[in-house]
């Protein structure tokens, strides 16, 4: 069912604790933690605690939490002191999502360079 947790996605598993993450802030809809290998000083994953595949499931299924997420984005970087931020969802394989539960990456605290790769 969408939005129900999946037995074989590593995120759901660290929403529910069965995974170790280093949590940075939770909601009640959400939760953020550092990536596990940072492209940046600050790189921080922002998800939702119910499990779609992309951000645009996420945003048609259940549009108040894909906007919870982009509020805690902002609550990271202030946490964080960062002056400017970039959110980047990954949004299919060819842009290089890997992990098939929405997620919002933050990533600050470096110069930023545009286009991205
Ligand atoms: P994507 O490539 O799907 O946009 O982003 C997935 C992100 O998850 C990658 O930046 C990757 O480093 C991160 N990641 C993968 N496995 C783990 C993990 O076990 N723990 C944490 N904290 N991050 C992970
Ligand atoms: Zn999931």
């Amino acid at each position: 069912m969408p939005g129900e947790p999946q037995d074989d996605c590593l995120f759901c598993k660290i929403v529910a604790g069965h995974v170790p993450a280093t949590i940075v802030r939770e909601t009640e809809t959400t939760v953020a933690f550092r990536d596990i290998n940072p492209q940046a000083p600050t790189h921080v994953l922002v998800i939702p605690r119910v499990h779609y595949r992309d951000a645009a499931e996420l945003a048609a299924a259940e549009p108040a939490v894909a906007a919870d997420i982009l509020r805690e984005a902002k609550a990271v970087a202030d946490e964080d002191k960062l002056e400017s931020y970039r959110m980047v969802f990954n949004t299919g394989s060819g842009a290089g999502q890997t992990v098939w539960h929405a997620h919002a990456h933050v990533l600050g605290g470096r110069g930023m360079q545009w286009p991205p790769g």
